[in-house]
């Protein structure tokens, strides 16, 4: 298309929302075309833009030149302009139509591969294949709307709180946690590897600023296929100096209270498509020790995703911490109870909601000496951490964070079984396209 036309076909452009709240005569609109069918001498066309959808309507002896021979020539999810009168009509959706005067295919769209409909037949790895074309679709911009709006939130509360937002490398020299697999990269004549957490490095800014978060992506090369994992994920990071488990666990508990309050407000649209009933979490805190009394699990071994479905069951819409987790279920950086290398107890806990772990944080290890212990308890070579150590020798209070997992919450918000469906261009075992 030549720029003169673009500048013409958008310049009185109006949203379809518009021409419903605003109760225009004349209007020229642009949209994915998103249904067609034709009645003898009648011809309906769906248009669609991010707002809304209007039907346009055309009668064979009411309009002006090729446009009823053009309606039949559009296909599904084509972009096309549409100048006309809105009419009332009380048969249309939403109560009104356009009746075209001027009809331009901006962009054709070829025969789709995938169905893109409300109720989309189509598998889920063929919809994530044509992820962009299956974007088209009303309930999926729905779920990643609900998604920038879970972002926005918790970025929203921790900056109103005077957290300092903070961009952390991703590319790192080795295992800053031990234990994770990580995808290496060539970093010129040196091995480097992608970051799974931004952890140390959040640490290592509380201990100079204080309080911090970040959005992050992160990248975890396990070779796991489940409907809760992803091999990139972003997360959403909080560090604060001075604080302990349970200071942290409080700005949990309020920050997601917090989005899925926002969400409720400003997605109201969204979670109505979606079906989706919201809200408001209350929290419960419990020891490890009380939740595996409640649950009946073994002590010492983890919660199992049955475990974390049943806590569900148990407190509905309730965001519950599991806290003074056994040192031996968290990674070494995690404090132990009073500060003594050999206590069975720490200072880590995981949160858990709508039946899924969506947190794990906790107090961490901001002394040397405790730290080099802790690592040779858990079999690892203080020697492989040394910089992350010495990073505490000049000045390094004592601080706490936690982690969620932005796919995962939003996953568990919007109400999907499968967390791909919650990340707009999925990297897992075996995808890496588009
Ligand atoms: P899980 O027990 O569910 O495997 P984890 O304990 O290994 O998670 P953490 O290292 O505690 O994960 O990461 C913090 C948060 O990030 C998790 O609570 C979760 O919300 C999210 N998360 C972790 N791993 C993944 C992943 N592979 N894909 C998507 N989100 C993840
Ligand atoms: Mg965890």
């Amino acid at each position: 298309m030549v720029k003169t036309d673009l500048r013409r076909l958008t310049k009185k452009r109006v949203l379809i929302e518009d021409v419903f709240k605003k109760n225009l005569k004349k209007v020229e609109i642009i949209g994915w075309a998103s249904k067609t069918r034709g009645l003898g001498k009648i011809r309906f066309l769906l248009l669609r833009d991010i707002s809304g959808m209007i039907q346009v309507t055309a009668v064979r002896s009411k309009v002006k030149g090729d446009i009823f021979e053009m309606m039949d020539k559009i296909s599904s999810e084509s972009v096309v302009f549409v100048k006309g009168e809105i009419k009332t009509l009380k048969q249309a959706p939403g109560g009104k139509e356009v009746i075209p005067d001027e009809i331009v295919e901006i962009a054709h769209a070829d025969e789709l591969p995938i169905d893109v409909s409300d109720h989309s037949k189509t598998e889920l790895p063929k919809r994530l294949d044509y992820r962009f074309l299956d974007l088209h679709r009303k309930k999926i911009q729905s779920i990643f709307k609900i998604q920038s709006e879970i972002a926005h939130s918790f970025r929203e509360y921790f900056y109103n709180k005077n957290f300092m937002e903070v961009q952390l490398p991703s590319i790192i020299s080795s295992s800053s946690e031990g234990g994770t697999e990580l995808f290496p990269v060539n970093y010129f004549e040196k091995k480097a590897y992608l970051a799974q957490s931004p952890q140390l490095y959040k640490q290592m800014l509380a201990c100079a600023v204080e309080n911090v978060f970040t959005i992050t992506p992160v990248w975890r090369a396990e070779k796991h296929n489940t409907i809760r994992h992803l091999n990139e994920s972003r997360q959403m990071d909080i560090e604060m100096a001075f604080a302990g488990q349970m200071e942290v666990m409080k700005e949990l508990e309020l920050a997601v209270q917090y989005i899925v309050k926002n969400v409720l407000e400003k997605c109201k649209v969204e979670l109505d498509l979606l079906k989706i009933k919201l809200k408001v979490p209350k929290a419960k805190y419990m020891s490890y020790d009380e939740t595996v009394k409640l649950l009946k699990v073994k002590y010492g071994e983890d919660l199992t995703p049955e475990n974390e479905k049943k806590l569900d069951e148990k407190f509905p819409d309730t965001i519950v911490f599991v806290h003074s987790w056994p040192a031996s279920l968290k990674p070494f950086y995690i404090m132990p109870k009073q500060g003594k290398a050999d206590a069975k107890l720490s200072e880590g806990f995981d949160a858990i909601y709508k039946g899924m772990e969506i947190s794990s944080g906790g107090q961490r290890i901001h002394l040397p000496d405790l730290l080099i212990e802790r690592l040779k308890n858990k079999k690892l070579n203080p020697k492989n951490f040394k910089s992350y150590i010495d990073s505490f020798r000049f000045g390094a209070p004592p601080h706490s964070g936690w982690s969620i997992g932005l796919e995962r919450l939003t996953q568990l918000i919007t109400n999907q079984t499968n967390i791909r469906e919650a990340v707009l261009f999925p990297r897992d075992r075996t995808r890496l396209t588009p």
